[in-house]
């Protein structure tokens, strides 16, 4: 068995990762998404929960805080 000391398993989790409550723009279900704001402002497309359909996500971050999210219907 190959056993980890505490520091590695806890290596991935960032503090400025935070949660957002969204609506997805083709079901409109609320979904939550994990927005890392340590990486600044930024696009990415992320799948929806409830339809799997790929939303272009929009990150205004500053300082290592989310200053605003847009969500688009990705073509
Ligand atoms: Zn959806």
């Amino acid at each position: 068995m190959v056993r980890y000391p505490p520091a590695a398993l806890t290596a991935h989790v960032h503090r400025y990762l935070t949660e957002h409550d969204i609506a997805c723009p083709f079901c409109g279900e609320t979904i939550t998404i994990l927005v890392d704001a340590s990486a600044g402002s930024q696009q990415y497309i992320e799948d929806c929960q409830v339809c799997c359909r790929p939303m272009q996500v929009t990150v205004e971050a500053d300082d290592g805080e989310v200053e605003s999210l847009g969500i688009d219907g990705a073509s």
